[in-house]
């Protein structure tokens, strides 16, 4: 028989019981026994679920009370010494202090894992590291799954990824100098699954995906040796992407078997059926782990026959990566269009999938003709499913000048300039102000149908101008309306275009106990009519000073939402384009004389291998242009980034052509500056000069420190002041102090500066 299996289940619980018992125990409303019943039910859930869908080994060790490497941290041993926690016995709220930081030390970094919108926390790693002695939690979990009967397959992150993912606190610190005892960690920890009844272990090598350097496609070899020695079978699983460039020497490890995900990267099949060793077996990644669209059975299963035929049961199937990416169940959506509901496969359906096509393949496509024909109809209901001849004909008629501004930056900044009247280090912040509680439980109130939309626009209208009058107390230059009316960056606009459906339960974990609900493209995308233009209009109506107009660039919408997979991503990016272009061309008409267009989701988006990048940034820089473009050369563009380092891809974000670019870059003390002295950037820029992740308020003279150093390598006469992102997070009281010495600072700074740069 074939077996069936999944890489990983999402943890958050079918209604996100996870959040809600994570945040209970944070708060202290429940104790730490509810906490362990709420993670044990889930666990119990999901290994039923897969017993129910008759897979043939049932996943375990993916569950996590906050993240998977984490976990693995705590397993390895491995904790920051900083935090002075004993490593055989970390607590759960140790644990929670090294993701959530504690009174006196800061969190553990939480980076992007891969290019998917989950967050993992960066080991951090030295010369000092000792590795073994961690929990026993791990053991436990699979203890229990073992004692319910289920033939388990636990899963672990292998050593190389845990590494490469890592960050070594010692510049300069080669952490491959750590593989050795780390593979020996390893050895103990496979040996003693085998000794507790586990047959297989799945170890997560993502990290092949990626461009390796000899030194670390060695270290497979060796740490690999090491640790099968007393292991159980083994299955290495590669996601994201291809393994094709390595295959020969990943077909030399000692293990059993191999994952490889079929959907990013289809080709490599071809090559690891000619390459797979006997012993092995080629789990084939057939449904999307990573998308929302229900799998065209019948030409996945004319892929997989004559692998069947050629492996016979050497051959397993399953997802392409874990489904921890995807939302849990379609069951508990009400409320979405039949039609578009008829289209997708959430975790559960997904799980359903790969039962079916178990299913035909081992007792014949007939036995399992009604899942083929429901599949044969959606997709036919996929094709031209709301489209749209008129978007479709602007996309294609695109000319290039229609991606250029009417002037140069020389040019178009003077007449900024002389229409803004700013003075020199103009301060201003990144859009959003404190989402107070009174303006969430608002907006719950409007979302169940107790207030109705005009009390619930008067409340937000009311937080706006408050926002403008504060602004205008604490003496910033550029003003914003705050986004008090929206929900979430991107599903605000989403809900206010055409082809976006909103699910009410689809949630994604993203960190933690923080999940996001993607929005879900499923037809053509336009703007039937104006989205952000009244508020803009309104917030601008309280003040003299310029309100920038805010928009969701397009590359995040694309970026952060479910997009269809049956067409380029770039034709889709090219609609949202399209319909920001119509948002700031009428914003521009109100009046509005700055607008900005957020990115922070750009760099994320960046394929896994350097050799796809440029295809990549090609249309992503084209597809902002395209938004942005429209804008007259007196109306100026900002644009924002965040989330990652962007020093590598300056050039690029430099020819999105924006007038002035804020970045993020206080939390890495200015590291980005680094990247200024080789690259003439040629427009605006706004360094962030605080961190708005912690309600610490910056004193003023830290804030001139970060301002000359920023001085130092970028023309003052370029330079903008602002915070490191927007400001949602945060209490107005803490937003206020570090403001006004935001604005002190630049005050100091100019002072200094004198008149040899008067405006
Ligand atoms: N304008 C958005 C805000 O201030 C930007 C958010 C982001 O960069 N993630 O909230
Ligand atoms: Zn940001």
């Amino acid at each position: 028989m074939v077996t069936t299996h999944i890489l990983g289940y999402p943890r958050i619980g079918e209604r996100r019981e996870l959040k809600r018992a994570l945040e209970a125990f944070w708060l202290g409303t429940a104790d730490e026994a509810h906490l362990e019943r709420v993670g044990a039910e889930i666990r119990a859930a999901n290994w039923a679920k897969q017993t129910r869908a008759g897979l043939g080994v049932i996943t375990t060790g993916d569950f996590a009370f906050y993240d998977q490497m984490l976990n693995q941290v705590v397993l390895l041993g491995c904790l920051p010494a900083r935090f002075g926690f004993d490593p055989r016995g970390v607590t759960l709220r140790e644990y929670f202090a090294l993701a959530r930081g504690s009174t006196d030390q800061p969190a553990m970094e939480m980076t992007k894992w891969f290019d998917t919108n989950y967050h993992y926390l960066v080991p951090e790693l030295s010369e000092e590291t000792r590795f073994g002695g961690g929990t026993q939690r791990y053991f436990d979990e699979i203890r229990d799954a073992v004692a319910l009967g289920y033939a388990v397959k636990p899963v672990l992150i292998g050593p190389l990824t845990f590494l490469r993912l890592s960050k070594t606190v010692q510049p300069g610190f080669d952490r491959l100098r750590l593989l050795d005892a780390l593979a020996e960690i390893y050895a103990g920890i496979l040996a003693r699954l085998k000794t507790m009844g586990v047959a297989c272990v799945q170890l997560d090598e993502p990290a092949l995906c990626l461009d390796l350097e000899p030194a670390w496609l060695d270290g497979y070899a060796r740490a690999y040796k090491t640790l099968a020695a007393r292991a159980p079978k083994l299955l290495l699983a590669t996601y994201f992407g291809g393994t094709a460039d390595y295959a020969d020497r990943i077909a030399r490890l000692p293990v059993h078997g191999i994952h490889i995900d079929a959907v990013r990267a289809p080709s490599q099949l071809q090559p690891w059926r000619n390459l797979l060793p006997q012993d092995w077996v080629l789990s084939a990644g057939v449904v999307d782990g990573r998308n929302v669209w229900r799998t065209d059975l019948r030409r996945v299963l004319s892929t997989l026959q004559p692998l069947h035929d050629l492996l016979g049961e050497r051959l397993w199937i399953a997802p392409s990566c874990s489904l921890l990416h995807v939302p849990v169940s379609l069951a508990a959506e009400r409320r979405l269009d039949p039609d578009i509901r008829a289209q997708l496969a959430f975790a559960d359906q997904k799980i359903e999938e790969i039962r079916v096509l178990g299913r035909a393949l081992d007792e014949g496509a007939r036995t399992v003709q009604d899942d083929i024909e429901a599949s044969d109809a959606a997709q036919r209901a996929r094709r031209n499913f709301a489209a749209n001849e008129k978007v479709r004909g602007s996309v294609a008629q695109l000319k290039p000048a229609t991606f250029e501004r009417a002037s140069p930056f020389a040019q178009r900044v003077e007449r900024q300039r002389a229409r803004l009247g700013l003075p020199l280090l103009p301060t201003t912040t990144i859009g959003s102000f404190p989402q107070t509680t009174e303006v969430r439980q608002t907006r719950a109130a409007y979302r169940r149908g107790d207030i109705r939309h005009e009390e619930y626009m008067d409340a937000m209208r009311a937080e706006i101008r408050h926002a403008i009058e504060r602004q205008e107390g604490i003496g910033l230059d550029v003003l914003v309306h705050g986004e008090a009316e929206r929900n979430d960056m991107v599903q605000f606009f989403a809900e206010r275009m055409a082809g976006f459906a909103i699910s009410e339960y689809g949630w994604v974990q993203s960190y933690g106990s923080r999940c996001v609900k993607p929005p879900i493209v499923y037809g053509d995308v336009f703007r039937p009519e104006p989205m952000t233009v009244d508020i803009a209009r309104y917030a601008q109506s309280f003040t003299a000073k310029p309100v920038k107009g805010m928009l969701t660039g397009p590359v995040t919408i694309l970026q952060w939402s479910f997009v269809r997979d049956d067409r380029p991503r770039e034709e889709t990016a090219f609609e949202i384009a399209l319909a920001l272009r119509a948002e700031v061309e009428d914003l521009q008409k109100a009046g509005i004389k700055i607008i900005q267009l957020d990115e922070p989701a750009l760099r994320e988006g960046l394929p896994l291998k350097q050799r796809d990048w440029a295809g990549y940034l090609d249309w992503a820089v084209r597809a902002f242009r395209l938004a942005a473009s429209v804008a007259a050369d007196d109306t100026q563009i900002h644009t924002h980034m965040c989330y990652s380092e962007f020093n590598d891809i300056l050039p690029v974000i430099a020819a999105m052509d924006a007038d002035v670019v804020s970045i993020e870059s206080s939390r890495s003390r200015m590291e980005l500056l680094g990247a200024f002295r080789t690259f003439q950037f040629p427009s605006d820029i706004g360094p962030g000069v605080y961190d708005i992740h912690s309600p610490r308020v910056p004193a003023v003279r830290e804030i001139t420190g970060l301002i000359e150093r920023a001085c130092a390598v970028i023309p003052a006469e370029r330079l903008w002041v602002n915070p490191d992102c927007g400001l949602k997070t945060r209490g107005w009281p803490e937003t206020e102090a570090a403001l006004r010495n935001m604005v002190k600072a630049a005050q100091v700074v100019r002072g200094r500066l004198g008149s040899k740069y008067a405006r």
